[in-house]
């Protein structure tokens, strides 16, 4: 093959699979602050708003380098499991994310603190307990998605805006969340956000629990390793568990997974000091072999 035909070639393979990685849809970029506040959500592990054509959540993918080329991600408007599902146009539509997450978040945690503290004076209410550790919970950011549900069923019935009744008076089910008074909206979006990030949530505490094990694990083999320091003998044992305890922490400080928890400075410095013992420890424990 001449040199120019191999050129020619690589040339539009290349420009084929770059074509099919930056597929775009015809509709025009979705700009964020035009939507509801309730229609998207920011939280990185969940990422998604409501795509105006086909009216379900959606992720966002959102390229690391790149904000400018966030999309909304391939999606179909039957349910799953629909034999030759029709692609939304909303598929792969660019989204300009103008709201910044911090602002998000913080009308998400304030709207929510308010709607607990004070109360407006247009919505009749019987009169409730605040829920003072949900509040303190939710400025934490640690609400989940079973305490969101109640503080938003909460305030329904509390709510004549955002309740549907009957004519005694009970409460039959929330309102659209459109037509819902502000604090109202909040906490649906907060209970639709929490409930989004549940799965992620849980599994972060798991990583998290086992995290702490790996820690644990190595911190009591450091602290043996000092103790044993003196021991005359030294084993094939010793070193091979003071490697293994040194692999285990310096993956512990160089997590792979992007979700792995994240470590405080605090934590990374005690992380740092205790491998640069068992470092020193397995040096110690080589040469003395030798
Ligand atoms: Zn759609
Ligand atoms: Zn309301």
């Amino acid at each position: 093959m001449s040199t120019a035909l191999r050129e020619v070639e690589t040339v539009s393979r290349e420009r084929k699979r770059r074509t099919r990685s930056r597929t775009i849809s015809r509709l025009n970029p979705l700009v964020v602050s035009t939507l509801q506040p309730h229609e998207y959500d920011l939280d990185p592990a969940c990422i998604s708003l409501v795509c105006p054509s086909c009216r379900t959540w959606v992720p966002i993918r959102v390229a690391a380098t790149e904000r400018a080329t966030a999309k909304l991600v391939p999606h179909h408007t039957e349910p799953a499991g629909t034999e030759d599902p029709v692609r939304c146009p909303g598929s792969h539509r660019l989204v300009v994310i103008n709201v910044d997450r911090e602002t998000w978040r913080h009308r998400l945690e304030e709207g929510v603190a308010e709607t607990n503290g004070r109360r407006s004076d247009r919505v009749v209410r019987k009169p409730q307990a605040k829920p003072a550790p949900a509040v303190m919970q939710i400025l934490a950011g640690t609400v989940d998605d079973k305490t969101a549900r109640k503080l938003d069923e909460a305030h329904v019935r509390g709510c004549s805006i955002c309740s549907v009744r009957d004519d005694k008076g009970r409460t039959l089910r929330a309102t659209d969340v459109a037509s819902r008074c502000a604090d109202g909206r909040r906490l649906a979006q907060l209970a639709a956000h929490t409930k989004r990030l549940a799965p992620a949530r849980r599994k972060a505490q798991l990583d998290r629990e086992d995290w702490n094990d790996r820690w644990a694990w190595g911190m009591r083999l450091l602290h043996e390793q000092q103790w044993d320091q003196h021991a005359k003998k030294v084993g094939d044992a010793d070193l091979q568990r003071v490697d293994d305890a040194l692999a285990a922490l310096i993956q512990t400080l160089n997590p792979h997974k992007a979700d792995a928890p994240q470590l405080t400075d605090w934590e990374r410095a005690d992380l740092m000091s205790a491998i640069t013992l068992l470092a020193t420890r397995q040096e110690q424990l080589k040469r003395r072999r030798r």
